[in-house]
């Protein structure tokens, strides 16, 4: 079984499709920086469908089980539910999820299911407009991201809300929103804010720490941890004691999960990353457009994950943040 130096296998694949986006999150594409002039990649420099339906091919071979859809915003991409109809087909894709800021999922998500999408996580940050807006550069409507998740839901997707915390942006929002979701049965999970990429202005008090989050949830909703549903769950699982849901905590901060971290990432312009807060990637792009075989691919990849000894999260530390990073929109969440 390919392993990296750090024992751990390879088995899932979470693809880019873009690096654009229709929001402006100030933690993520801040509109100062992400603006006008912003170089963002041109339609040729993406991988085509044929071009990634061939690499998810020879990652599965490598033992990849679970494919995610990522962006930028992925909804931004022409046609996407003819790319998850072609990857849904292949053997051995156990699971096919996108990321999304929902904004775009009424229009699509009956599109998506058909094509063979089983679940959609969702990003919404606030249930307040105002707030939300001042969050997401003054781009998108909660209104609009709700009617997205009802949308998703109705279609048959399995939905998950992800809130990112931010001190001085939302921490105001945790319980409104876990009882938004508590009430509707679906799971939110809180997600601690991240020093991904360079341009976000990341500081560790911004840090709206899990504790913090589960202090704050307690109070009204008294909540037990339960067991993960599977090795290497990034969200650490909490149920309400009413027994009404369950919610998650993805604090990568504060309990970093790198020990089983099984992810590689392939960005929109065919890099292979091996981290989220990595400085390079691996130019699989290249090798597909000049004619190599499957098997010299294949080979590329296993020296990568072979060589891969990142733990980012684990060794995070007042300097690490300015270790040059790629930014998140590239990468893919
Ligand atoms: N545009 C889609 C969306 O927002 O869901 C997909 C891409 S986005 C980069 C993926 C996820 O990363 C989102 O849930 C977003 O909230 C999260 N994210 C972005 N920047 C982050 C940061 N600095 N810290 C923690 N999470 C972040
Ligand atoms: Fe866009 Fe998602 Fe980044 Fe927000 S988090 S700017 S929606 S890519
Ligand atoms: Fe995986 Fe890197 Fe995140 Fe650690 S920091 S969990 S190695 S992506």
């Amino acid at each position: 079984m390919l392993q990296d130096q750090l024992k751990r296998p390879l088995r899932d694949l979470r693809i880019s499709v873009t690096d654009r986006c229709n929001f402006r999150c100030q933690y993520c594409m801040p509109a100062e920086i992400f603006g006008p002039d912003y170089p963002f990649l041109k339609s040729e420099q993406l991988l085509t469908f044929d071009e990634i339906e061939r690499l998810v091919k020879i990652f599965v071979s490598l033992g990849v089980k679970k494919i995610r859809f990522t962006g930028g915003e992925p909804l931004l991409r022409p046609r996407l539910s003819e790319l998850i109809e072609r990857i849904a087909a292949i053997s051995g894709v156990e699971d096919l999820a996108l990321t999304t800021n929902g904004s775009l999922l009424k229009k699509h998500a009956e599109d998506l299911a058909k094509a063979g999408l089983k679940r959609v996580s969702v990003s919404l940050d606030s249930l307040d407009e105002g707030r939300f807006s001042e969050i997401n550069g003054h781009r998108g409507s909660v209104k609009a991201v709700l009617e997205g998740i009802e949308k998703a839901h109705e279609a048959g997707l399995k939905v998950k809300v992800n809130m990112v915390v931010k001190r001085g942006a939302n921490e105001e929002d945790i319980v409104a929103m876990a009882k938004f979701f508590k009430e509707r049965k679906q799971i939110l999970r809180f997600i601690e804010y991240m020093d991904v990429g360079n341009t976000n202005g990341w500081k560790l008090d911004e840090v709206v720490t899990k504790q913090e989050i589960l202090e704050q949830l307690n109070d009204v909703f008294p909540l037990k941890p339960i067991k993960p549903n599977y090795r290497g769950e990034v969200a650490k699982r909490y149920q309400y004691l009413d027994g009404d849901g369950e919610i998650g905590v993805i604090s990568s901060v504060t309990e970093p999960f790198c020990a089983t971290c099984t992810r590689a990432r392939l960005s929109a312009e065919g890099k292979m990353y091996t981290c989220l807060f990595a400085s390079s990637g691996t130019d699989l792009r290249s090798l597909l457009r000049n004619g190599a075989d499957d098997e010299t691919i294949q080979h590329c990849v296993i020296n990568v994950w072979e060589n891969r000894k990142d733990r980012y999260s684990e060794e995070r530390n007042q300097y690490t943040k300015n270790k040059p990073k790629v930014e998140m929109s590239h990468i893919g969440g």
